[in-house]
């Protein structure tokens, strides 16, 4: 059977593109938070909850056909995402529409219609397959949960996208151990094209494996967006694999999105402090460089227990005036095709006016003056 024949299927279900010149994808306000102490005793010890804020007003579309790099450093919120716009985790608040629609609330045969059409593929390829099954299993379930096919057409499906990721038919009997790393995220691309999507969330699929078999992966999936015309979200923390696959990028800090745009805007002429302090931090061959590697990101990660006022990039950002701890900056066109949330992108903002913060190194110094200093006190104080 025909990929494009799977896809008039679906028209027929009312499930089709309708809404061809919109994005695929639209995320609008999403927020995903979890909550601590929020068990039962906690409130009966009255303990208030703490929010974690995962992610925290998150905007942007995928266009149809693109791929959209989402990046960040670990912890930004940028897996959380995915897996809340796929509906793996419920929202807190905001929308996802998917080919026009809502995603929340989906049930019965809507959900099914809408896992029929947008898959994931998830970092470690060893623990997410189920090591008891063959790997002819593992490519079949979707086919067997969502009733496609006859038994004979979807063993026919297996052979075909086992070998459309360069895997053999005859390897469907085999079991995960038996393959290497390269070849497990290979069985779980077949898998998460099984079912014929449309949109594949790509969760940092390269990131478990040998640099020599990244750019083979990286490659197949750039031949398979091709043949099945997909449309992919790419996450990753690893800036020069986002380069290679991405016509968009996303930037993430802390649960929000710093800047977003083309990718060579982004790489060429990034005009968000974070993304440039990012493409800093890049490893480099020498010592010099490496040196202005520690320079780049300096201070700590904010909680997102407890995230900074205003931009949350203040703490960290050689840049911060005092309108960055006061007010939290929408994403403003900062040219070629690109948004940044920072101030420093409108020529006419108070931000200017304002008076700097100090530096992160500065900030650091003090803080290690002041606990320097409290503990001096504390050896002088009189022992009880
Ligand atoms: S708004 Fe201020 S703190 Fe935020 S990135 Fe821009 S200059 Fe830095």
């Amino acid at each position: 059977m025909s990929e494009r024949l799977d896809r008039d299927e679906r028209d027929v279900d009312g499930t089709s593109t309708a809404n061809a010149d919109e994005p695929l994808v639209t995320v609008e306000d999403l927020e995903k938070h979890y909550y601590e102490n929020d068990s039962l005793l906690d409130r009966l010890s009255g303990r208030d909850p703490t929010a974690v804020r995962a992610v925290d007003g998150v905007n942007f579309t995928v266009e149809r056909g693109e791929t959209l790099g989402l990046v960040g450093e670990s912890g930004c919120g940028k897996s959380t995402t995915g897996e809340t716009l796929l509906g793996l985790r419920e929202a807190t608040a905001g929308t996802v529409r998917f080919d026009g629609e809502p995603v929340a609330g989906l049930s019965g045969d809507d959900e099914k219609a809408f896992r029929r059409r947008a898959g994931i593929v998830f970092q470690d390829p060893f623990s997410s397959l189920d090591p008891r099954q063959t790997v002819g299993e593992i490519v079949r379930e979707p086919l067997d949960v969502h009733g496609i096919d006859t038994r004979e057409e979807r063993e026919e499906r297996v052979a075909d996208r086992l070998e459309r990721v360069g895997l053999s038919a005859a390897q469907r009997e085999r079991y995960p151990h038996e393959f290497s790393g390269g070849q497990r995220q290979r069985v779980g691309i077949a898998r998460a094209l099984a079912l014929d999507p449309e949109f594949v969330v790509l969760d940092e699929p390269v990131s478990a494996l040998d640099v020599s078999v990244q750019a083979q992966i990286l490659n197949l999936l750039g031949d398979l967006q091709d043949e099945f015309d997909l449309t992919y979200l790419f996450i990753a923390h690893d800036l020069s694999v986002v380069r290679h696959i991405s016509d968009r990028v996303a930037v993430m800090y802390l649960g929000e999105v710093a800047e977003i745009g083309p990718v060579e805007a982004i790489f060429e002429r990034p005009g968000h402090p974070y993304t440039q302090a990012l493409l800093e931090s890049v490893p480099r061959a020498n010592t010099a460089e490496r040196d202005r590697e520690v320079e780049a990101l300096a201070g700590d990660v904010p909680s997102p227990r407890d995230p900074p006022s205003g931009c949350r990039f203040h703490t960290r950002c050689p840049h911060a005036r005092e309108a960055c701890r006061e007010e939290d900056p929408e994403r403003f066109d900062a040219g070629s095709g690109h948004e940044a949330a920072c101030f420093r992108a409108v020529d006419e903002h108070a931000y200017w006016e304002s008076a700097p913060l100090e530096s992160p190194e500065e900030r650091a110094q003090a803080t290690e003056s002041d606990l320097g200093e409290r503990d001096e006190r504390t050896a002088d104080e009189p022992s009880a």
